[in-house]
């Protein structure tokens, strides 16, 4: 699996507890948890550090699959526990692609950048987009019928730019709809 972090933590060798100290969103996230009078487990730890250390946007089974790279050995439900548990105490957070399971990130609350998603359904690359892109779409619908939109939770549908591209050269033969 290709690391093609942005350069803002370098992963360690597995089993490098020091790794996990060297970045600021563990650390900040493992502050909260005790803030909180919540258990600081190595589950956790291990989570917050696969999360921390990516911009990828990872389904549940390939955050565990890391972490047991970190910590191995430990019971997958375990760590899908610490999964759900981040998600309630909000230190981490899932949006729904169209297809295929949820996918994982660190909350805004740990790393400030609020966004939504896009989700190509050529090439299923998940991107982010500004978190206030449809801001007026949600105050439109509020003002109008009363529903109140929460746009982070599942991600926008569409071609990204190189599949509509390829499209419209004509690569990909009959338009199927998909
Ligand atoms: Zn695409
Ligand atoms: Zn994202
Ligand atoms: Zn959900």
């Amino acid at each position: 699996m290709p690391d093609q972090g942005p350069g803002s933590a370098q992963r360690t060798a597995a089993g490098g507890r020091r790794g996990e100290e060297d970045n600021a969103l563990v650390a900040a996230g493992i502050a909260r948890l005790r803030a909180r009078g919540e258990r600081v487990t190595p589950a956790r730890r291990a989570v917050l550090r696969v999360l921390a250390e990516t911009s990828e946007h990872l389904s549940a089974e390939e955050v565990l699959a890391r972490a047991d790279e970190i910590v191995p050995g430990m019971h997958r439900t375990t760590v899908y526990r610490a999964v759900e548990s981040l998600g309630e105490v909000g230190l981490i957070t899932h949006v729904h692609p169209a297809h295929g399971p949820a996918v994982y990130h660190l909350a805004a609350a740990l790393t400030g950048g609020a966004h939504l998603h896009t989700r190509c359904r050529r090439c299923g690359e998940i991107a982010d987009v500004p978190a206030d892109l449809l801001d007026d779409v949600a105050a439109r619908l509020a003002a109008t019928v009363g529903f109140r939109l929460q746009p982070d939770h599942a991600a926008l549908t569409g071609l990204c730019r190189s599949c509509a591209d390829a499209r419209a050269a004509g690569d990909g033969g009959a338009a199927a709809p998909a």
